[in-house]
């Protein structure tokens, strides 16, 4: 029995199906992103390295011989859509991306400091490696969002009060 690479392989799982849950979010974003042109650039960008993570965590799981669970990314798939809806109707739906984005990023940068751990622990620097390399993306992603966040509030605040909710929203 070796249950740290066990454990290894159950948290890239997890951050397997967590990418699946950035995706859809970030997909549902940049197609509802109409007046913050810069920001929606930046969420397109993060999508696709969104998808390229996802794929990157798949073969890591690949690596110690097993595959990613259906029914988990299915799961996380359906939280990240129910999020979304959630999202679709209130009157400040950017600020309250933003806001999910900038959590989102940090439970990522979290994830994989500890799959860096587990990686190192269990004897895989090539996961290792990815894992580092996947960090220092979701850490770009939250800088932005961290610098922007101001940015955004302001440009929201200065649209709704000229043009109402409408334009502002998203
Ligand atoms: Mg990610
Ligand atoms: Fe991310």
């Amino acid at each position: 029995m070796n249950s740290a690479r066990d454990r290894l392989l159950d948290w890239l799982r997890d951050a397997h199906a967590m990418e699946e849950q950035a995706e859809t979010m970030l997909s549902s974003q940049a197609q509802r992103i109409q007046s913050y042109p810069e920001l929606k650039e930046r969420v397109e960008e993060h999508l696709r390295e969104t998808k390229r993570q996802a794929e990157l965590v798949e073969s890591c799981i690949a690596k110690l011989g097993s595959s990613t669970s259906a029914v988990k990314t299915a799961s996380a798939k359906m939280m990240a859509f129910g999020q979304g809806l959630s999202g679709l109707f209130v009157g400040d739906e950017v600020i309250k991306g933003s806001l999910a984005s900038y959590t989102f990023e940090h439970m990522e940068i979290a994830s994989y400091r500890i799959l860096i751990a587990a990686a190192e622990n269990a004897g895989e620097p090539e996961i290792k490696r990815t894992c580092q390399q996947i960090l220092a993306e979701e850490e770009r992603m939250a800088a932005w969002l961290e610098q922007h966040l101001a940015q955004t509030t302001r440009e929201y605040l200065k649209r709704e009060s000229l043009e109402g909710t409408g334009t502002a929203k998203r």
